[in-house]
């Protein structure tokens, strides 16, 4: 999806609206493992005042596997995206701004980078997931197993003293 911007670049007010399904398939990783659905971009580029702003409301909806847990679960994807734009040949190593090449538009391209840049460090299926015991592999949300907890060695050895 490209948007023609012959209409916005040095017309002051102007706007152009889009709406349309970006392809997320960038998003993916070992903790993103699928694009449900279609998912949904609106939004416009608008001049103001000489300069070009983007503006988008995202929506989508992923299926992920818990970091801890490995659980399977699925999430929404809502963020509202501003971007701003520049055709200036300056703006091209600016990070400040998306260098527009020519006259055309891909939303996709700037979309994906902003939702890569937000996205959390973790997947956790919930904030306090507890996670798999490492000797034993049992999911810990669902109870504790009959593991005996890490004992200090330090401790340990002091046990094996007094036994
Ligand atoms: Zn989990
Ligand atoms: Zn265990």
């Amino acid at each position: 999806m490209t948007i023609d911007l012959r209409d916005v670049i040095g017309v002051p007010g102007h706007s152009i609206a889009f709406d349309y399904s970006p392809d997320l398939s960038e998003l993916l990783t070992n903790s993103v493992t699928e694009i449900v659905g279609e998912p949904r971009v609106s939004g416009e580029v608008r001049n103001s005042a000489g300069l070009l702003t983007l503006r988008a409301d995202v929506t989508a909806e992923v299926k992920c596997v818990c970091d801890r847990c490995l659980r399977e679960f699925t999430r929404e994807i809502t963020g509202e995206i501003t971007a701003s734009l520049s055709e200036a040949e300056s703006a091209r190593d600016d990070p400040e701004y998306y260098f527009v090449e020519g006259t055309t538009l891909d939303p996709g391209e700037i979309i994906v980078t902003e939702l890569i840049l937000d996205a959390e460090q973790s997947t956790l299926c919930k904030e306090d997931c507890r996670g798999l015991c490492v000797s034993c592999g049992a999911d810990l949300n669902e109870g504790d197993c009959a593991c005996k907890p890490d004992i200090d060695p330090r401790l340990a050895a002091l046990a094996n003293l007094l036994e």
